[in-house]
């Protein structure tokens, strides 16, 4: 018995020794921002607003009509790193918010674990209210949000996009790629004029389903700190 707890335990020793351990046991308090806390460029601002006016008057949509709030984005504006994950759930519907539940504080612990936080990116989703029953955004709802979401990457202006999971990955890729394939890969992206490294990773909710992956996301995190590094992007 001894023994077998033993070898457990130095499994576990090595695995959190090849993970961040910050990853786990940060337990620092999230802090959340609006807009308003950040000195925008009034034209970003504007666009970010009348793009938000925008999406809430989508009519004839499933999601908009179960929803109770619109979940628009969190985090900096100015800033050049931004993460799409897929849609709201019931936290994120309530808050309006992105990343509020626990998938959320596991993505606060993931940025934190290279030195980001939500006041040094910018968070947003594929569509932005909360598909019933937690589903998965279906294909023509994914489509109806699309523009809306190529609009926003447009107003932030990126250099980094992190697609978090498979709905970010084949609405931004297209829907001919696995995330279990395209995770831990830069791709180049051409939107409206904007030519962006983006990076797939896995979503934190299926991290949180799937714990022996967290090792591979590490791997995608540490990528994006050397992409940070070198396009010299500043983390204020
Ligand atoms: N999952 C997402 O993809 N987005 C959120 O905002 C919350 C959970």
């Amino acid at each position: 018995m001894s023994i077998k707890i033993n070898t457990k335990i130095i499994k576990l020793m090595k695995y959190y020794s090849y993970i961040n351990h910050k990853f786990f046991y940060s337990n620092k308090a999230i802090n959340r921002y609006d807009f308003k806390d950040y000195s925008i460029k009034a034209d970003i601002q504007k666009e970010l607003e009348k793009l938000k006016l925008d999406i809430s008057k989508i009519g004839n949509c499933e999601l908009k009509n179960n929803a109770t709030n619109l979940v628009f984005a969190d985090g900096n504006p100015n800033s050049k790193i931004l993460i799409i994950g897929e849609g709201p759930g019931a936290n994120e519907d309530i808050e309006g918010l992105p990343f509020v539940g626990r998938a959320g504080k596991l993505l606060d612990k993931m940025l934190g674990s290279i030195g980001l936080n939500r006041k040094n990116v910018y968070i947003t989703n594929v569509v932005n209210y909360r598909p019933p029953e937690n589903r998965k955004p279906t294909e023509l709802e994914i489509n109806r949000y699309l523009p809306f979401l190529f609009k926003h990457i447009e107003i932030i202006n990126p250099k980094i996009l992190i697609l978090l999971g498979s709905t970010a990955l084949n609405a931004i890729i297209g829907d001919k790629v696995v995330i279990s394939k395209a995770r831990g890969k830069w791709y180049k992206k051409k939107i409206g004029s904007l030519i962006i490294d983006v990076i797939p990773s896995f979503h934190p909710a299926f991290l949180m389903r799937q714990p022996e992956q967290k090792k591979l996301a590490w791997v995608d995190l540490k990528m994006v700190r050397e992409k940070i590094k070198n396009l010299k992007i500043k983390i204020v």
